[in-house]
């Protein structure tokens, strides 16, 4: 498989703007390297999840490459890596960066075009000895992806990890992360020691892709995100009475599947009466019980995930999904239970650095347009603790999580600049 990790799109259009600029070539080179580790040739997918062996050896490249440039490089408790350009000398540090982790299957640029890109504007901003008002760090966050749930290292850094937690996380498979720590040389307890009080960062931005069909549809070379949505995951229960498919009259069942059924049908009049116009409601996991054909369904177990931007509809929403499960059961004679498995509030970005990403889009004559994520980013937890900011390139048809995740060079190469120049306005003397 080894030809096949040439880029499918060549440079067509130079990238013309002021200097400093990246090197698309050295770029280009970082994502190729990056993208072999943990790479199945089989499928062709990148399988680096969080604190696994190859995550582990990402994350020890990307130190060798932090000391390549020459800056300092360091991982805290929770495998985040760090790489310090500290010439300007003071006590706190601006972030830019992205996460190392991969789910499993994955393509070469969820994350690691943020980190990639961050890396190489700390290098340009080096050689070309820019000075800076205040301290650039790198930050390559663990687990973005949610092996454990949540996004352990940006919630680590931020100080939002309990003991218990660490203790009793497991992953999908019921493998806990306190042994997984361990496998990898890391001690679990040491995940505290990560947090950092947050007069020591100052600020946050990251670039990544788009993950949907929104930039590439509208033939945009940027995305400028306003928020990123919230999300609940809920595991509901619907509880009937299974009985013979042949006796049972129509009228006299309890047939949990048929509530499931109903409620489903209901959720875009759910979403349309009670969140904004970018909510979203799926459910993607049932489970039939007992899974018979002949046998009325006696029992079922769906999740249902919601997202939306604002604090107050997404509890509209969660308020909305209870009043309708309830009176689905109601009419239908079944019982419903739920409990809530996980929840992240809406973040929206920093408007100061929306207007600095802003202004250097113009200044480079980028196309763009201002949009939600509807996918969750490290920027949610930073947000909260400091001012965050995230720079968003199209994805070819809107594919992510996938190897046929991709973008072309000329956007990689837009963003990067972007990214460099945004920072050299926040941060530049
Ligand atoms: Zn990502």
């Amino acid at each position: 498989m080894e030809g096949e990790m040439e880029f499918k799109r060549g440079i067509k259009k130079p990238f013309t703007g002021p200097e400093p600029k990246i090197s698309i070539v050295r770029l280009e080179q970082d994502i190729i390297e990056l993208g072999q580790i943990g790479r199945n040739s089989a499928d062709g997918g990148v399988y680096r999840q969080a604190f696994s062996e190859a995550d582990m050896q990402a994350r020890q490249w990307l130190i060798k490459k932090i000391k390549e440039i020459g800056l300092e490089a360091s991982m805290d408790g929770a495998a985040n890596v760090f790489g310090l350009d500290n010439r300007a000398g003071t006590k706190s540090s601006f972030l830019v960066g992205s996460h190392l982790d991969s789910v499993p299957c994955a393509g070469v640029l969820d994350g690691c075009l943020g980190v990639l890109a961050a890396l190489e504007c700390m290098r340009v901003i080096k050689e070309n000895d820019v000075p800076l008002k205040e301290n650039l760090e790198l930050v390559a966050t663990s687990d973005e992806e949610g092996r454990f749930g949540g996004m352990l290292g940006a919630e680590a850094i931020c100080g939002e990890i309990t003991l218990d937690r660490i203790r009793k996380a497991t992953d999908i498979s019921g493998n806990l992360l306190s042994k997984c720590l361990e496998q990898v040389g890391l001690e679990p307890i040491d995940m505290l020691k990560a947090q950092r009080h947050k007069q020591y960062m100052s600020g946050f931005l990251e670039l990544h892709i788009e993950q949907g069909p929104v930039l590439d549809k509208q033939e945009m070379d940027i995305g400028i995100v306003d928020g990123i949505s919230g999300i609940f995951q809920w595991k509901v229960r619907l509880i009937g009475e299974s009985n013979h498919s042949g006796t049972t009259p129509m009228s006299m069942r309890k047939d949990a599947f048929q509530g499931v059924c109903e409620f489903s049908g209901e959720i875009p009049r759910i979403l349309e009466e009670n969140g904004s116009d970018h909510a979203r409601a799926t459910i993607g996991q049932v489970e039939v019980k007992p899974p018979n054909p002949h046998t009325i369904p006696g029992a079922v177990e769906f999740s249902l995930v919601g997202r939306d931007f604002t604090e107050e509809s997404m509890q509209d929403l969660e308020d909305a999904f209870r009043r309708a499960l309830s009176a689905i059961s109601r009419r239908r004679g079944l019982m419903f239970e739920f409990e809530e498995v996980s929840r992240i509030s809406p973040t929206l970005c920093d408007k100061t650095m929306i207007s600095f990403i802003e202004e250097e889009a113009k200044q480079l004559d980028l196309k763009y347009i201002k949009l939600p994520s509807g996918a969750g980013h490290d920027g949610q937890f930073f947000g909260k603790y400091m001012p965050a900011g995230m720079i968003f390139i199209p994805s070819l048809n809107g594919v992510s999580h996938s190897p046929d995740e991709w973008s072309s060079l000329e956007h990689i190469e837009m963003g990067a600049n972007l990214l460099l120049r945004t920072l050299l306005k926040i941060l530049g003397k």
